[in-house]
C-alpha cells in the first residue's frame, strides 16, 4: 500500500518537516519538474513497519492541494471529497480536525497515529467538528471589535499601528499588526495564544511591522503557542512570510535547540487570499474584498458576520464602491481617515500632502460613505495623523452625515449584539 506525502509548503515548514522526517527514514521525492515548490516524501521500503511500496501521485498546483495515495494508481480527483479521499494541504495536516480522516505516518508533527483506524479518525473528525461548534453557541452571540492601535506609520504613544482584534463568539483574530498589537494585547490580558490567525489588509509596512512581535514573542515567550500560526493575506503575503522565516532563521534555531520552543509554534500557515469568504467555520463567515488603495494592489477590507451581526472594517482606502456594495446592511463600519488640516499643521510639503490624502478619505469622504451604507455605527480608525482631534475629524463629517459616529481610540471596545455598546479605556494612554 503507498503512502505518499506531498508537502505543499515554502520556506520553514518544508524545512522542519524534512528535518523531522528524514531523522526517521523518510527520503525526500520529487516526482515530476512540474512540482516546483512541492516535494514529497515516502518512506524507505527497508523500513521496519514500513506500509509504502510504491508511488503515485499528481499535484494541482492551481488548487495547491497536495495528495495522499491510497494504492499504486494515482488518487481519485482532487474536488469531491477531499478529506476522505485522502488530500493533504499542509493546513489540514497540521490542523487536528480537518487532519482526522487522513491517513497520515505516525509522528506527534502529524497528530494521529498510524494503529487508529480510518473509521476512528472518521468519527474523531465529525467529533472535534461538534466540539468546534460547542462554545459558539454556548458563547454570547455578539461580536466583539477592539481597537489594538488607531494610528499610523508615525511612531506615537498615544495612537499604535493599525491593528484590530475581532472576537465572535470564541474565536479571536488580529486583523493587520501594526506596531505595538502585542502590547495592546497583553494590556487586554488576550492571550496571544487563543487568537486564531492574523489577517492583513496590504502590505504596507505600517499593518505588517508588528507582525513578528506577534509571531516569535507570542510563540516564546510564557505560555507561549504551541500551535502553527494563520495567516491570511493579498498575493505577496507569502512571500513576506518566507523571507520573515528566513530573516529569523537564527533565532528560531536557538528558540528550537537552546530554549526548546514548541516547534509546531513558530510554523506559519500563510494563505493568500482573492476576494470572497475566505473564513467560514462556526457560525463565523469572514469575506475579503477590494478596496481602493491605488498602486497598492491588491489591498482588501473585511466584513464579518457572525449570528445576525456584522462589522466591516475598510483596511486603507480612498472612495471604495466595492467597500460600499459589501458592508450594505452592516452594524458598525470601521473606516480609515486622513485629515488634510492636520498634514498640514505637521509641516508636510503640499505634494506629499496631496499623495497622502488621494491614499485614503479625506472626512468629508467619509462621511459619503458613511451616509451610502447606513450603518448602525460608524467608527474611525488609522487616523492620518495621529495628532487629529474632534474638531479636524468630525465637523468636516457631519457636512455629509448625520448619523452615529465614534472617533476611535487605542482600546477602544466596540460589542455588537442586540443593540451597539462603545466602551472607551478608562485610564489614560499608553
Ligand atoms: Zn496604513
Ligand atoms: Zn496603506
Amino acid at each position: 500500500m503507498t503512502r505518499l506525502l506531498v508537502i505543499d509548503g515554502h520556506g520553514y515548514f518544508q524545512h522542519r518537516v524534512r528535518t523531522v522526517l528524514e531523522a526517521e527514514g523518510y527520503v525526500w521525492w520529487k516526482p515530476t519538474t512540474t512540482m516546483r515548490g512541492s516535494q514529497a516524501l515516502r518512506r524507505r521500503p527497508s523500513t521496519p513497519g514500513n506500509p509504502c511500496s510504491d508511488i503515485s501521485s499528481s499535484y494541482d498546483r492551481r488548487r495547491r492541494h497536495a495528495w495522499l495515495s491510497g494504492s499504486s494508481s494515482v488518487a481519485s480527483p482532487v474536488s469531491a471529497r477531499p478529506h476522505r479521499a485522502g488530500i493533504a494541504t499542509k493546513e489540514e495536516i497540521l490542523m487536528p480536525d480537518k487532519a482526522a480522516a487522513i491517513e497520515l505516518p505516525s509522528h506527534p508533527l502529524f497528530r494521529r497515529r498510524d494503529m487508529v483506524s480510518t473509521i476512528f479518525r472518521s468519527a474523531m473528525g465529525i467529533v472535534l467538528w461538534i466540539i468546534a461548534l460547542v462554545p459558539a453557541a454556548a458563547h454570547g452571540q455578539e461580536i466583539k471589535v477592539t481597537l489594538l492601535g488607531t494610528g499610523c506609520p508615525l511612531p506615537v504613544m498615544h495612537r499604535f499601528g493599525p491593528s484590530t482584534l475581532v472576537q465572535a463568539g470564541e474565536q479571536k483574530w488580529v486583523f493587520d499588526a501594526g506596531r505595538g498589537a502585542l502590547q495592546r494585547l497583553t494590556q487586554l490580558k488576550v492571550r496571544w495564544q487563543d487568537v486564531r490567525g492574523v489577517f492583513f489588509t496590504h502590505l504596507h509596512s505600517d499593518h505588517v511591522v508588528g507582525f513578528p512581535d506577534l509571531w516569535l514573542s507570542g510563540w516564546v515567550v510564557p505560555p507561549g503557542r504551541p500551535v502553527p500560526l494563520h495567516v491570511w493575506g493579498p498575493r505577496g503575503t507569502s512571500n513576506m512570510i518566507a523571507h520573515l522565516e528566513q530573516a529569523y532563521a537564527f533565532d528560531i534555531r536557538m528558540r528550537l535547540e537552546d530554549d526548546r520552543a514548541a516547534p509546531d509554534g513558530v510554523v506559519i500557515l500563510a494563505e493568500e487570499i482573492s476576494e470572497g469568504v475566505v473564513y467560514d467555520q462556526g457560525r463565523v463567515q469572514i469575506t475579503a474584498f477590494e478596496v481602493d488603495h491605488t498602486p497598492v494592489k491588491p489591498a482588501f477590507g473585511y466584513r464579518i458576520d457572525y449570528a445576525g451581526h456584522s462589522v466591516v472594517l475598510s483596511g486603507d482606502t480612498r472612495v471604495s464602491d466595492n467597500l460600499i456594495r459589501y458592508a450594505q446592511g452592516v452594524d458598525v463600519l470601521v473606516h480609515a481617515v486622513a485629515a488634510p488640516d492636520t498634514l498640514q499643521r505637521a509641516g508636510i510639503p503640499p505634494a506629499l500632502v496631496q499623495s497622502i490624502v488621494a491614499h485614503h478619505v479625506t472626512p468629508e469622504q467619509a462621511g459619503e460613505v458613511f451616509a451610502r451604507v447606513k450603518p448602525k455605527l460608524a467608527v474611525y480608525s488609522h487616523i492620518v495623523l495621529p495628532a487629529a482631534t474632534e474638531q479636524d475629524l468630525l465637523p468636516p463629517t457631519r457636512k455629509t452625515y448625520a448619523g452615529p459616529l465614534e472617533l476611535g481610540e487605542d482600546l477602544m471596545v466596540i460589542a455588537i449584539g442586540e443593540t451597539i455598546e462603545v466602551q472607551r479605556p478608562a485610564h489614560s494612554l499608553p
